[in-house]
């Protein structure tokens, strides 16, 4: 018998039924140069025909910049130190894509028409670009977990407001978007998300405080940039991602939860009120919910490792532990005082985390510094909301202020 020629071959990337919409999408990447930015250009790579690039940009990282923007053949390259522009410029003559250089620019780069931005600039540094794209009412394809830590009720309203669509990239959110039903919201009795433990999570309490920056470096699971690879170190991470979370779904704060999963795989546990749970699993490979924020509501090809549960044969779990990791402690209590301590936990920890890959702070010595800064704001007063996005900026530069004079 021969084939049957009117079904297409569903194992060739090219046959795959890419609507018109999937096709040609435009994407601009908000910090290029970083795990997720090269992870996003990974899987645009491999699919030509449905992503080309707008803009690329990165803070000081020019040469690789240029590089990229030559190599995946962007309309625009930005980079946020203005006193590269120069060599910014140099590096792309002749090429037709135009540089530009400076905080403005970034935010301007994200305002360019595009179908997607990828938001993936680390730190509180991404909140005005972030911003700026979803009032343009462009889709965000979030990573940048520090926008809805610092301003999450200032974000969301913006979402509603310019009626654009917010997709989460960080596994755990993108899990839990995948494992949420929408029709059965009201349903949903709890959201857990999972916690790989991080490089620490067998060490005794009294070994943490000498743990260096290269113990809090090597994670066991993830290749991620620095920052969050201290903040998986300490699990401010996983305290960073519940306040997102809680922006991100409309549950309460005491819906959500944490489990300590050191292989990495089940990614959030959604509980409904009929028993059911449901479980969104994949390999630690951020290329996996990347691609879901770029091809959602469809679903694309990625050549990240496939599961063999026999072959893995145990996944276990097993609770967080708040006296040797007080950072989840300290996010949940600025959770629950709302989003000026949740502006001063973010701005207090990268000043911290900062301070300990510097060699300035001991490990330890991050939450220290953390909970000291969110007492003396406390003590000096916070306001109880945010209206603008420039009172969050106002009161994340104050709460570097206090962190660094509490160093
Ligand atoms: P990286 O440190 O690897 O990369 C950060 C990117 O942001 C780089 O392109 C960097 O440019 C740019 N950048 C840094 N500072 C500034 C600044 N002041 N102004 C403009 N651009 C800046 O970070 P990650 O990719 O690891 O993380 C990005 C975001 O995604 C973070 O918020 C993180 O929490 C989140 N996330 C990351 C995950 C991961 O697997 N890495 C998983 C889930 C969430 P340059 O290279 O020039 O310094």
């Amino acid at each position: 018998m021969g084939q049957n020629h009117i079904k297409p071959d569903w194992t060739s990337d090219d046959a795959r039924p890419a609507s018109d919409a999937d096709a040609g999408k435009t994407v601009t990447i908000l910090g290029a140069t970083g795990s997720i930015g090269k992870n996003t250009l990974d899987l645009i790579e491999r699919n030509p025909q449905r992503f080309r690039v707008e803009t690329l940009t990165a803070n000081s990282n020019v040469r690789e910049l240029a590089e990229m923007a030559l190599k995946y053949g962007a309309s625009h390259a930005v980079i946020g130190d203005s006193a590269l522009y120069a060599e910014l410029k140099d590096r792309l003559s002749g090429s037709g894509i135009t540089p530009a250089a400076g905080p403005d620019a970034l935010v301007e780069a994200a305002t360019m028409p595009v179908d997607c931005v990828m938001a993936a600039i680390i730190g509180a540094a991404g909140l005005k670009p972030t911003f700026a794209a979803l009032s343009q009412g462009t889709r965000v394809a979030l990573a940048n977990k520090e926008c809805l830590v610092s301003a999450g009720d200032v974000f969301m309203h913006e979402v509603a407001r310019s009626g654009t669509d917010l997709i989460p990239v960080d596994s755990e959110h993108s899990a839990a978007f995948q494992a949420i039903e929408n029709l059965n919201i009201e349903s949903v009795e709890r959201v857990t998300l999972t916690a790989s433990g991080g490089p620490f999570r067998t060490w005794p309490a009294d070994k943490l405080a000498s743990a260096t920056a290269t113990d809090a470096l090597k994670h066991p699971n993830w290749s991620m940039g620095a920052k969050i690879t201290i903040d998986s170190a300490t699990l401010m991470n996983k305290g960073l991602e519940v306040i997102e979370a809680y922006h991100l779904f409309p549950l309460r704060k005491d819906q959500f939860g944490i489990v300590v999963h050191p292989q990495s795989i089940v990614h959030c546990l959604v509980e409904y009120d009929d028993g059911s749970v449901l479980a969104q699993m994949s390999a630690p490979d951020m290329r996996t919910p990347i691609a879901y924020s770029l091809s959602w509501p469809r679903r694309m090809k990625t050549p990240t490792e496939r599961l063999d549960l026999a072959a893995l044969g145990r996944l276990e779990f097993e609770s967080p532990d708040e006296a040797r990791f007080p950072a989840l402690r300290l996010a949940r209590e600025a959770m629950q005082a709302g989003d000026p301590a949740c502006t001063i936990l973010n701005a207090a920890n990268e000043v911290a985390v900062e301070s300990f890959l510097n060699g300035r702070l001991r490990f330890t010595g991050i939450a220290e510094i953390v909970e000291k800064t969110l007492n003396k704001a406390q003590r000096l007063g916070l306001p109880n909301s945010f209206k603008t996005l420039d009172e969050v900026l106002e009161l994340d530069r104050s709460g570097r202020e206090l962190a660094h004079s509490l160093l």
